[in-house]
């Protein structure tokens, strides 16, 4: 029997599903897939959050599916390898998938089109993830923008709730009669996390403009994973919001302009946006880094927003410039280095927005804080975590002799800070 198969990727759920809708309505059963990527797996530790969440979502979505005598077909391996083994194990006819952005999905994905192609099988990919994709908001001039105002101005021009259409209710009935077993976490290689991923929150947005930048409140909507791995529609996410939650719809759109930053400039991957930041010479002193990664800088907010990471694999956005920041500009550590921390540890990890928000917080990208903006982290404290809430939660020995001195004068460090910027955008 020829069928088509869905390919599971960051879209890890069965309503509201483009790629999906459109493979249960093409006439043919549909076997759903989903792949680790050992290419992507073996860069992670045993007990990696991240894994036991697409675990624990895959093994709902299979429960699901058993319901309507079907399940999912899970691999571990390299997915050009897995294509092979599954159309030599399955009539395929066509493949639906939803597009993926990154540089590393691309070319995987083209190279598997091609594959899929040569030997006669259909590919359609979708737009899912995003309201606007690609090539869907330009410049008059044909080019991306790379300004974020005029950016917006546009997405909101261009936007209209045409464009929210929620699929529910599809054809499940549609999926291949099939028994899959679902393999076990550790039958991938890879042991249950004890850092749970919390669920999402929509109560405080009416709220999140006045609340959002004080950590000890913990009032923002913890969406990152969920919009990371797809188990919620970002359409259906739209629907909810009105007039008042503008600023909060203004981070959506912000989560699409570094997509379609990082889409037009893939190399920024490990690149400065503007090379005119080449020059600078970071210090890059191993030891000062690690004192930055396990939160024993001596200054409190930073700390705080550390350990929070490690804890939780987690961090509220104010620490998250802040800490950047202080790698940056206080300790003039590459901005590549706490990019790759925070990869390693946030569960809500996403290339383009850890790349752009890193290169923001250094200066170096594309609509950038100016370079000479130099965050005062006890400032910070004083005007967002005043009454300690946040940084006693997280640093017990804070206000005792047990907590260090700070590592770096503030005064100095800004003024080392602005020179060898200076000396490095001379060069
Ligand atoms: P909310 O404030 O409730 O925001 C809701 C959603 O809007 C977020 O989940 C996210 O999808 C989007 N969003 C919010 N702020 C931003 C922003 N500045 N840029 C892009 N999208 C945004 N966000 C990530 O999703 N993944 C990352 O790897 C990431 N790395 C960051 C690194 C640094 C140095 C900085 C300063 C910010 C980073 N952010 C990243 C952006 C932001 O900090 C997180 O999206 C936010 O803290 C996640 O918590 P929340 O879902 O409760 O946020």
């Amino acid at each position: 029997m020829k069928i088509a198969v869905f390919w599971f990727r960051r879209d890890l759920r069965l309503s509201d599903n483009t790629a999906l809708s459109k493979a249960l309505g093409s006439g043919l059963s549909v076997l759903p897939v989903f792949i680790f990527d050992t290419n992507i797996l073996e860069e992670l530790t045993r007990i990696d959050p991240r894994v036991t969440f697409i675990h624990r979502t895959l093994t709902n979505i299979h429960n699901k599916l058993l319901e309507f005598s079907s399940s999912l077909a899970c691999f571990k391996g390299d997915p050009q390898e897995i294509w092979k083994k599954v159309i030599s194990m399955y009539d395929v006819k066509e493949v639906y998938f939803n597009r993926d952005y990154e540089p590393y999905a691309r070319d995987r994905d083209q190279k598997i089109f091609e594959f899929l192609r040569g030997k006669g099988i259909r590919c359609h990919s979708y737009k899912d993830q995003v309201i606007f994709e690609e090539n869907d908001i330009l410049k008059k001039d044909g080019n991306p923008y790379t300004v974020f105002t005029p950016y917006r101005k546009q997405w909101l021009e261009r936007f209209n709730p045409e464009l929210l259409k929620i699929r529910t209710d599809l054809p499940f009935n549609n999926f291949l009669k099939t028994k899959h077993r679902l393999p076990s976490l550790s039958d991938i290689g890879f042991a249950e996390s004890g850092i749970p991923v919390r669920n999402f929150r929509l109560d405080i947005l009416d709220e999140y403009a006045a609340t959002r930048n004080y950590p000890g409140l913990d009032a923002t909507t913890l969406l990152g994973p969920h919009l990371r791995f797809g188990t919620l529609s970002i359409r259906w996410l739209i629907s909810q919001l009105n007039d008042m939650h503008s600023v909060f719809q203004g981070e959506l759109i912000w989560r699409e302009f570094f997509m379609q930053i990082l889409y037009h400039f893939p190399t920024l991957v490990d690149h400065n946006f503007h090379s005119k930041y080449d020059g600078i010479r970071w210090r890059n002193n191993e030891m000062e880094f690690e004192r930055w990664c396990k939160g024993e800088t001596g200054y409190p907010m930073v700390d705080a927003g550390m350990r929070q990471l490690n804890t939780t694999g987690y961090m509220h956005n104010r620490l998250r410039m802040i800490v950047a920041s202080f790698l940056c500009k206080h300790l003039l550590i590459d901005w590549r280095w706490g990019e790759a921390y925070f990869a390693e540890r946030l569960i809500d990890y996403e290339l383009s927005s850890n790349n752009g928000n890193w290169q923001w917080a250094a200066g170096t990208g594309c609509d950038a804080a100016p370079w000479f903006r130099i965050f005062n982290p006890e400032e910070q404290l004083r005007k967002f975590d005043r009454d300690l809430m946040y940084v006693k939660k997280w640093i017990p020995e804070y206000g005792t002799p047990d907590y260090p001195a700070p590592m770096v004068d503030h005064r100095q460090a800004r003024t080392r800070a602005i020179e060898q910027y200076t000396m490095g955008l001379e060069l």
